[in-house]
């Protein structure tokens, strides 16, 4: 276990996000929900008393010192914007080698200006999901309080990030992963497994999981790698900064993200207030939160009126809808996995986000997910369905006017496209019954985008004749048939 230098404590502590509660902690201290009132937390820094960059652009010299490991992750090279571990506690796996493709194609099913839009591809991360970018802040964390046993419920991506820092780190941290039963996409078990992480799959989904989890972080005093842990948060807002840096440091208009657990919209929002108060950016894009309309919990709340409040939303609208949830026995349904979730534990701080970034919440359907998807996939660098939601939800927001075409827009694709091979194959395949059990089951209808395999006898002559046919077809139809 190392030492937490005094120097370091005291310039960053934990602080409750409940205005008429504000009691700290040091950031030695674990706890996962303020002791005094059950809040969140937040991390907190003493920014005067650092050494903050006096541009963004600074941070770019270290670019040109890779082989130091905090500056080749593309998490850490930020950490003058997340100051709260010393150097020597920093747990990394090489996390943030991400980029920010222009995909036109996408555009235009979007809606957009050719060059406006931006994919901003965080399957390139080790374990194929942002998820590492809160990892390495918590395990860094969990190194600086001794912690070896650490914890997650997920539906899947949490725990495959949380069972790489495990697997590829040498610092003695233990896996254990709570799933639901049937709940979690092959590519994410599969890499559970792999890396040799303890997995508990109780029958029940995330938002149980997620509740047993928590109790047994308690017992058992396990650390716990939820997005509740305030730290995973630090670590997901250089998500932004990222963006930023290859925005030469120019604001986009909006940011768009899918909403599950609202971590990620969370820290965004955080990135933003912090980099505002620092004066390192004059101008704050606008944040779209889309949800699927299976786990809608947050559009609903947003529209029925739930706000920021100065920090104090209003509790009765919350908890008469998740009264309402309970009563209707009504649980999270969409094909998009990672954000199956109608009890998002960071729905405070993510309203605190659209508070400040002028932010605006959306659903979109599994239909409108799968072909935005198929969209992504032929052209851009592909993701999972959770990650579509942000490209459908662009999309909506065209179509409403909201966003204008001429507006720059970056969408969060969250996960890698081989997370999830059951649902890009039934939609692209040509198996109908298969179609119907993966995805007519949760209301989707029709693959309009499907890139169908073609069946042809094993006939070189057959062979041939089927590729000059579809080479003409595709001619005809244009670049994007
Ligand atoms: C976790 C996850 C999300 C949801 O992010 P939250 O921070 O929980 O809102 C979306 N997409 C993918 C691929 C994820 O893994
Ligand atoms: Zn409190």
């Amino acid at each position: 276990m190392s030492v937490i230098t005094p120097a370091m404590t005291d310039l960053a502590f934990q602080q409750c996000i409940n205005p008429s509660c504000r009691a700290t902690f040091a950031v030695g201290q674990t706890c996962f929900a303020c002791p005094e009132c059950g809040d969140l937390l937040d991390v907190v820094y003493e920014w005067d008393r650092l050494p903050v960059p006096k541009r963004l652009s600074e941070i770019e010299a270290r670019w040109s010192d890779r082989l130091n490991p905090l500056n080749f992750s593309g998490v850490w090279r930020f950490r003058d914007l997340l100051p709260f571990a010393p150097d020597e506690s920093i747990v990394t796996v090489g996390e943030g080698q991400t980029l920010l493709q222009t995909a036109d194609k996408v555009a235009q099913y979007v809606g957009l200006n050719a060059g406006n839009l931006k994919l901003q591809y965080e399957g390139m991360n080790p374990s194929g999901s942002f998820k590492d970018n809160g990892m390495t802040a918590a395990f860094t964390h969990a190194r600086m309080v001794g912690a070896h046993r650490v914890a997650c419920a997920s539906t899947g991506n949490t725990s495959a990030a949380l069972a790489v820092y495990c697997s590829a780190t040498d610092f003695g941290f233990k896996a254990i992963i709570f799933i639901g039963s049937g709940k979690i996409a092959y590519g994410k078990l599969a890499q559970a497994l792999d890396h040799g992480a303890l997995t508990i799959q109780i029958v029940g989904d995330f938002d149980d999981a997620m509740q047993r989890v928590r109790q047994v972080a308690d017992r058992l005093n396990i650390y716990l790698m939820n997005s509740v842990n305030p730290f995973r948060l630090e670590g997901q807002k250089t998500i932004m900064f990222r963006v930023l840096e290859a925005l030469a440091w120019e604001p986009p208009d909006w940011i768009v993200v899918p909403g599950g657990n609202l971590g990620n919209s969370s820290a965004f929002g955080k990135a933003f207030i912090e980099l505002k108060h620092l004066g390192l950016i004059d101008r704050v894009p606008r944040l779209a939160v889309i949800n699927a309309a299976g786990a809608k919990t947050l559009e609903q709340l947003v529209g029925q009126g739930l706000s920021w409040s100065n920090g104090l939303p209003d509790a009765t609208l919350t908890q008469a809808y998740y009264d309402k949830l309970d009563a209707d026995n009504l649980k999270a349904s969409t094909i998009a996995s990672a954000i199956e979730i109608n009890r998002p534990v960071n729905l405070k701080k993510c309203l605190r986000a659209l508070d400040f970034c002028d932010g605006v919440v959306r659903q979109v359907g599994d239909q409108e997910i799968m072909d935005a998807k198929a969209r992504v996939g032929s052209g851009g660098l592909g993701c999972e369905p959770a990650s579509a939601a942000s490209v459908a939800g662009a999309k909506r927001l065209r179509e409403e006017g909201i966003i204008a075409p001429s507006d720059r827009v970056v969408c969060i694709l969250t996960g890698h496209q081989l997370k999830d091979p059951t649902a890009t194959v039934a939609y692209h395949g040509t198996d109908q019954e298969n179609f119907e059990k993966v995805l007519g089951s949760r209301g989707v209808r029709r693959a309009g985008f499907a890139n169908r395999p073609i069946i042809v006898p094993n006939d070189l002559d057959d062979i041939i004749r089927t590729i000059a046919l579809y080479s003409e077809a595709q001619a005809k139809g244009g670049k994007d048939a």
